[in-house]
């Protein structure tokens, strides 16, 4: 068995994270202590990286963390990271976005959540790392209520649905997270158990 600290104050994340892992040998915990590392990396992975080394400073354990964000074609990968700092609430972050794309039709309005997890060792080494994603497209009007962040704006065509309308088992199966998380739990079973 081995106990993996989520580098992770945000509560969404770490309710996505036990969701996929379907490994009773891999158990998640958080860090007890205030979290707030200063993300001043200029990539997803860098930002990773601050994070969970921040974690393991703190925790003396295997760490694993989650950067991710919305990149959108037409914006040149903006918000991307700087998704969670677009603008101050939730809503706002979504209003800003549908403005920016107001004038711009359905075909050109592609896009893609990334997400970038790495794994470091108790004195904060990298051990691994892996890269999700998910495309679709931003739709002209929040739907759904499931999710957070984006998702009521990120159009899954699949599915027909904003990722807010789907059930959470359908999301954790297909989005960025669930597409870093399952190859990344496979080596932690591979060369961590
Ligand atoms: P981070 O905590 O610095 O990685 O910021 C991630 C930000 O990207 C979040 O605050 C959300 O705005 C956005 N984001 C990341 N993952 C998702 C997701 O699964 N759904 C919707 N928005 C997401």
């Amino acid at each position: 068995m081995i106990k993996i600290i989520l580098a992770t104050s945000n509560p969404h994340k770490l309710e996505e994270i036990k969701a996929i892992n379907t490994n009773p040998e891999i158990v998640f915990d958080v860090v007890k202590e205030n979290f707030n590392p200063d993300e001043n990396g200029s990539t997803f992975k860098e930002n990773a990286l601050i994070k969970a080394k921040e974690a393991a400073k703190i925790t003396k354990t295997y760490c694993l963390a989650d950067d991710s964000g919305l990149c959108v074609d037409v914006l040149e990968g903006l918000p991307g990271i700087h998704s969670a700092r677009y603008a101050k609430t939730q809503r706002e972050k979504i209003n800003k976005l549908l403005n920016e794309l107001k004038m711009v039709p359905y075909d050109y309005r592609g896009a893609h959540f990334i997400c970038s997890m790495v794994l470091v060792d108790n004195e904060g080494n990298p051990v691994h790392y892996e890269e999700g994603r998910i495309y679709g497209y931003i739709d002209d009007t929040p739907k759904g209520a499931n999710g957070f962040g984006y998702d009521p704006v990120f159009f899954v065509p699949e599915y027909n649905k904003t990722i807010a309308q789907l059930p959470e088992e359908i999301k954790n199966n297909i989005s960025h997270r669930a597409n870093a998380l399952k190859p990344m739990l496979e080596w932690i079973k591979e060369n961590l158990l």
